[in-house]
């Protein structure tokens, strides 16, 4: 098994088809008298290289080990784009918002102005976590050009 390729042309046709797989993919032709023995065949193939692990005998190229992970934050700042903090401030913003809409229904006055100041509140304190706080501790670079009325 010193051929690393996965694939051959078809005798028949002349298309490129899977060497393991007993029917050319293309024409129908018959490469290996029985899908069995294709299969032992791939094994043994298989078995004479630790790289060929992955393959499967329907490729038609070893597969390649490729590492597609990014660093989105730091491709971000490259390209100069801002990304807010990944936060649990935005859960405290929307518990505000609940109330500030609860306060929105044709209640009493009083409550509703209860509910507004609650739900104020909440969603200030949201908004200073996260924008003020956490975003400038993440990103201080950012706070120095936008505004100075963040440092009081
Ligand atoms: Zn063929």
């Amino acid at each position: 098994m010193t051929n690393p390729d996965l694939a051959v042309d078809c005798p028949r046709c002349g298309l490129r088809t899977a060497r393991f797989v007993d029917l050319c993919r293309n024409c129908g032709y018959k490469l290996w008298p029985s899908s069995e023995m294709a299969s032992a065949a791939f094994k043994a193939w298989q078995d004479a290289d630790p790289e060929r692990a992955l393959a499967s005998r329907f490729d038609l190229e070893l597969p390649r080990r490729v590492d597609n992970t990014i660093d989105f934050s730091a491709r971000a700042r490259e390209l100069g784009i801002h990304l807010f903090p990944n936060s649990n401030w935005p859960f405290t913003i929307c518990v505000g918002a609940l109330f500030l809409g609860l306060a929105a229904i044709p209640f009493p006055a009083q409550p509703r102005i209860a509910l507004a100041i609650i739900g104020g509140l909440i969603f200030l304190y949201g908004v200073v976590g996260w924008v003020l706080l956490e975003d400038v501790r993440m990103f201080p670079s950012d706070s120095t050009g936008s505004g100075t009325e963040v440092h009081h």
